[in-house]
C-alpha cells in the first residue's frame, strides 16, 4: 500500500514511480467496493509514471516528481471526466486544467483519477454523490464523511499519495477526520479557485488531503500563490514555516461540547493536553456568536450556490431534458439535480428574493462580520485556536436522514470558511470501534504553515 510519499526511494533507485503508480491502480482497483473513484485515469497515470522515471534518472527531478495524487471531481483536468457527482454533468469534458492542476503537474504529479463527492459538494456523507456512495474504510457500513469523501478515503486506504479535495464549510476536515488522515483548508485565497466548479464563492477553497505532514507541506508550496485567473486570489510572500517555541493556544472550553460523543470529548481533553506537553500555553476562549456559525453559513451557502448553479439551465450548460410542455429549463434542472441541491437552490432563492434578502441574507452578512470579528480579537492574543473536527466518529450510511441533523454535523467546521481562516484536521487517535478520531486547529489568515509545524510537532510527540 502506498502511504506517504517517501520519494527518495525513488532517487536511489530503490523504488520507481511506475511501479508505485501501478500499486495506486491496483488497489484502486482491488478495493471498487468503497466507492472512492468516479474515473480512473490508468493510461495517463502510467505515461506521466514513465516520464518521472526517465527524469529521475536522468537527474531532472522535479519537486513533486512521482508523487500520486487524486483529484476530486469538482476539480478541472484536462482529459478526465467532470461530473461533481451530478448526473447534470455526467459525460462533461473540461477544457482546461484548473491551476492546481497546472501546477501541480509542472511540478511532477501524476493523476491516477478523479474521486466521488457530494453532490456538487453539498453533504457532509457523501451520500448524495449520484453515482453512488463512498464507504469508509474502517468499516465499510459507515460514512466517509463528505463532500470529499473519495479524496479522504483514497488517501486512507493507499489509493494515492495526497488527494485535493474542496471546503466550503468542512469538506476537507470532517471526512479527513471520519477516514484518519490530514486534512488543510487553506486560507481564503492563497490557493486559487481557477478551474473549480464553484458552489459558494465566498467559502469555497482548494485544499488537500495527506497521511503525513511532509506530503502536505511539499504540495502546498507548490498550489500556494498568486493567480491571475482568480480574482480573489490574493498576494502574499509564503510564510516561514519557523515553529513557535511556545505557542499560545486558545482552546474551546470542555463546556461547549455537551453534544459531543464522550469519546470525543476525551479525545479533545487529551489533545488540549498534549498542546501543553509541547510547550503551548492553552486557555479556554468561549468564541462569542458560535449559536450563529450554522445559520450564516447556510444562508450564504445556499444563496450563493442558488445563484452559481443557476447556470444548468440546459441550454447553455448541463443535461438537456425533454419537456412536454416546453419548458427545458424546469424538466432539465429537476432530472439533472439531486435533492439537496434542490433543496439548497430553493433555499438560497428564498432568502435572495425581494422581501426576504433582508431579513436573511443581508442579515447573515452582518453576522459574517461578528463571527470574523471575534476571531480577529481572538488572535491578536493567540496563535491558533483548538477545538474538535466533528461532534462524534463516522456516522452509518443512512443514518441521517433529515437535513438539519446532517447540517449540525458541520458545527464545527464551517466558521473558519466564514472567516476565512486556515485549518487543519489531525488524525487523533480512535474510538472504542476503532473508528478515527480527528481534531482542528484553526488559525490567523496566512498561518497556514504555522499550523502544519504544530500538527508536525504533535505527531511527532505522539
Ligand atoms: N457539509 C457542508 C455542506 O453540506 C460543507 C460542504 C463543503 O464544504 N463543500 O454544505
Amino acid at each position: 500500500m502506498i502511504y506517504s510519499s517517501d520519494r527518495s526511494s525513488f532517487m536511489e533507485g530503490r523504488s520507481s514511480a511506475s511501479e508505485r503508480c501501478a500499486e495506486a491502480l491496483d488497489t484502486i482497483n482491488a478495493k471498487a467496493e468503497l466507492g472512492a473513484f468516479l474515473h480512473v485515469n490508468s493510461e495517463g497515470a502510467r505515461s506521466a509514471a514513465a516520464t518521472s522515471d526517465e527524469r529521475f534518472a536522468a537527474g531532472l527531478a522535479r519537486p513533486l516528481e512521482g508523487l500520486i495524487v487524486g483529484v476530486k471531481d469538482n476539480i478541472s483536468v484536462v482529459g478526465q471526466p467532470l461530473t461533481c457527482a451530478s448526473k447534470m454533468l455526467d459525460g462533461f469534458r473540461p477544457l482546461y486544467n484548473a491551476t492546481v492542476i497546472e501546477r501541480l503537474s509542472d511540478a511532477g504529479a501524476i493523476f491516477v483519477g478523479k474521486t466521488n463527492m457530494d453532490e456538487f459538494a453539498m453533504g457532509s456523507s457523501n451520500e448524495t454523490s449520484a453515482f453512488g456512495p463512498v464507504r469508509n474504510s474502517y468499516d465499510h457500513e459507515r460514512v466517509p464523511g463528505g463532500s470529499s469523501g473519495g479524496s479522504a478515503v483514497a488517501v486512507a486506504s493507499g489509493m494515492c499519495h495526497v488527494a485535493l479535495g474542496s471546503d466550503t464549510g468542512g469538506s476537507i476536515r470532517q471526512p479527513a477526520a471520519f477516514c484518519g488522515v490530514y486534512g488543510l483548508k487553506p486560507t481564503y485565497g492563497r490557493v486559487s479557485r481557477y478551474g473549480l466548479v464553484a458552489f459558494a464563492s465566498s467559502l469555497d477553497q482548494i485544499g488537500l488531503f495527506s497521511n503525513t505532514i511532509d506530503d502536505m507541506q511539499e504540495v502546498f508550496r507548490v498550489i500556494d500563490g498568486h493567480d491571475p485567473l482568480d480574482a480573489t486570489s490574493v498576494h502574499h510572500a509564503a510564510e516561514s514555516a519557523a515553529e513557535l517555541a511556545a505557542p499560545r493556544i486558545a482552546a474551546l472550553p470542555l463546556s461547549r461540547l455537551d453534544g459531543c460523543a464522550p469519546e470525543i470529548v476525551d479525545a479533545y481533553a487529551a489533545f488540549r493536553e498534549r498542546l501543553v506537553g509541547l510547550g503551548a500555553t492553552v486557555d479556554d476562549v468561549d468564541l462569542p456568536h458560535s449559536e450563529l456559525w450554522i445559520p450564516t453559513y447556510f444562508i450564504l451557502a445556499t444563496a450563493e450556490a442558488s445563484s452559481n448553479l443557476a447556470r444548468f439551465d440546459g441550454v447553455r450548460y448541463g443535461l438537456r431534458a425533454e419537456a412536454e410542455d416546453g419548458d427545458i429549463t424546469t424538466a432539465s434542472r429537476s432530472a439533472g439535480f439531486g435533492t439537496e441541491v434542490q433543496r439548497r437552490i430553493m433555499l438560497g432563492t428564498f432568502s435572495l428574493s425581494k422581501g426576504y434578502g433582508e431579513a436573511y441574507y443581508t442579515k447573515a452578512q452582518q453576522t459574517r462580520r461578528l463571527i470574523r470579528e471575534a476571531y480577529d480579537r481572538t488572535f491578536e492574543s493567540y496563535d491558533a485556536f483548538a477545538l474538535p473536527t466533528t461532534p462524534t466518529t463516522a456516522f452509518r450510511l443512512g443514518e441521517k436522514s433529515d437535513p438539519v441533523s446532517m447540517w449540525l454535523s458541520d458545527y464545527f467546521t464551517v466558521s473558519a470558511n466564514i472567516a476565512g481562516i486556515p485549518a487543519l484536521s489531525l488524525p487523533f487517535g480512535h474510538d472504542s470501534s476503532g473508528l478515527p478520531i480527528g481534531m482542528q486547529l484553526q488559525g490567523p489568515m496566512f498561518s497556514d504553515e504555522r499550523l502544519m509545524s504544530l500538527a508536525k510537532g504533535l505527531a511527532a510527540s505522539a
